[in-house]
């Protein structure tokens, strides 16, 4: 039997009376069906949100943070269960899938505490007996619309501040991922989030992503997903408050003084982690000449040693479908073409499944494709530069500006990168992934539209901040002109 919608407190089925499937990428087998929703399943979810919002808006944060306490609460007792089930309907090995149920633990048990601060500040006025003050108020219905690379972490990064805000949600999960938002809306339901302030539509970016774009009723979206999918949201929004989480082209500059083992480290889990799936992933090494045959040997070494295979007991899990193992094919052709020279791998794997060999290519210029444009696979460009300045310059030489690292023993080239690096995110001797949810996280350039989420910042997306005057001299006084 197919899983179901979830709207107005309602397991549901979708007015278009078709279904979808969900499979393992990593041997192609049923995870379940899931209702194929469309527009009508979206003017129901948001009817059922704005009804919910009239209640949900005055409960006091605090006592929202309490839900959401209970929700990392339940979320915890299941990890193992659903840690797995990211592994098996998104594909990444089991620890990142255990990792990805801890972001959403941290974000909701985070996002509780701030129902005791949703600060806004008070200051002085111009004229006498008047007080003045800002607070925060809910958006309205806030519609949601994510990815599967993060199956559970995503969606608790938009739900989780979106609820101790006020605001109620539709949700639309990825197509590739729907089991694991069908057991997320589960546990807010478990957890006691009263009927109508989340709504679940599965279905088609098309059939259901698109009507929660347009929709006048709803007040904001928040999208993470990919660079054209973010534009055409960007473009059809109309006025509503949109916040954008899109691709990358993430960099490492390893420079000649940097210690070379901890940089192999951080460029194997940065590029190879998650199949190279993460917005964040390291796509290109940019690697000071004098160290440059050091480090590509140690790694083609160390990435040899990563076994290929079912993320529960592999390192390196399958890509998440068909389309995605053509789309690392296509980049591989063209990076040959290009001449820049193949390392290691560069295959698909042949067998059940969507699994594709850890790839390096070196000798890559800013003006090669692989150099420029969001692969999303296990495939590195090694990127050969003369001095800092230079890698500097390759380092910006993209359209996306997401995550960013740096391993240098030099203090003065840590900071003049920090500085200099176009991106949301600069590490020193540490890889390009690893988010913490208290932090902000969000890019520059093409990866977004200067919206951040986590930690208080993710608060400003929810939200929106009213002025207060309260004039207590009993009298008619005129800003400016008293
Ligand atoms: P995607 O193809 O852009 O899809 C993202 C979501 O948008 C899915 O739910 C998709 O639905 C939906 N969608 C598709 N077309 C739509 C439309 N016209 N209107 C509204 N919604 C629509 O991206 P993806 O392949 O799922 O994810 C990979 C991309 O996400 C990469 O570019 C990656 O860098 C980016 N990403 C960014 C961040 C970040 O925080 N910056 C984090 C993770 C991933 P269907 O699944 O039904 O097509």
């Amino acid at each position: 039997m197919a899983h179901k919608l979830y709207i107005n407190g309602r397991w549901v089925e979708s007015s278009s009376g078709k279904t979808f499937k969900s499979i393992n990428p990593a041997n192609e087998k049923t995870i379940g069906y899931f209702q194929a929703g469309n527009k009508k399943d979206v003017d129901k979810a948001v009817n059922a949100a704005i009804k919910a919002y009239k209640k949900w808006r005055l409960v006091p944060p605090p006592k929202r943070g309490e839900i959401l306490l209970e929700v990392a609460s339940i979320l915890r007792k299941r990890k193992k269960k659903l840690g797995k089930l990211v592994t098996d309907e998104m594909g990444k090995q089991i620890k990142e899938g255990l990792g990805d149920v801890q972001e959403a633990i941290d974000m909701f048990e985070y996002m509780a505490g701030e129902g005791r601060r949703l600060f806004g500040f008070t200051t002085t006025s111009e004229l006498r007996n008047k007080f003045s003050m800002t607070i925060r108020m809910p958006l309205g219905v806030v519609g949601l619309i994510t990815p599967w690379n993060f199956p559970f972490a995503i969606p608790a990064w938009k739900i989780a501040p979106a609820l101790i805000c006020g605001n109620t949600v539709v949700f639309k999960p990825s197509s590739d991922t729907p089991m694991c938002a069908v057991e997320l809306v589960k546990i807010l339901e478990e957890a006691g989030v009263p009927k109508g302030v989340v709504n679940l539509v599965t279905g088609s970016g098309s059939e259901v992503g698109v009507p929660i774009v347009k929709h006048p009723k709803i007040a904001a979206i928040s999208f993470t997903g990919s660079r054209e999918v973010g534009k055409f949201v960007a473009a059809n929004a109309g006025l509503k408050k949109v916040g954008l989480e899109l691709g990358g082209k993430n960099v490492i500059i390893v420079m000649d003084d940097a210690d070379l083992d901890l940089a192999v480290d951080g460029i194997i889990w940065g590029a190879f982690g998650t199949t190279g799936q993460r917005c964040t992933a390291t796509s290109r090494v940019i690697v000071h000449k004098r160290v440059r045959d050091e480090l590509l040997d140690k790694l083609v070494r160390a990435t040899k040693k990563l076994t290929i295979g079912y993320g529960m007991n592999h390192d390196i899990g399958p890509l998440i479908n068909e389309r995605a193992v053509e789309k690392v094919e296509r980049y591989i052709s063209i990076a040959k073409k290009e001449r820049c020279k193949l390392v290691l791998g560069g295959n698909r794997i042949p067998r059940k499944g969507f699994f594709f060999e850890p790839t390096i290519f070196t000798n890559v210029k800013p003006k090669h494709t692989i150099a420029q444009e969001e692969i999303f696979g296990p495939v590195l460009a090694i990127m050969p530069v003369k001095n800092f300045d230079q890698a500097i310059e390759y380092a910006n030489s993209v359209s996306y500006g997401l995550s960013s690292a740096i391993y240098t023993n030099d203090v003065n080239k840590a900071f003049i990168a920090i500085r200099d690096i176009e991106a949301g995110l600069t590490y020193v001797n540490s890889s390009t992934i690893g988010s913490e949810v208290h932090l902000p996280f969000g890019g520059v350039k093409d990866t977004g539209n200067g919206a951040r989420e986590g930690g208080i910042l993710g608060i400003e997306e929810f939200s929106e901040v009213k002025t207060v005057y309260v004039d207590y001299s009993g009298k008619l006084q005129k800003a400016q002109i008293d």
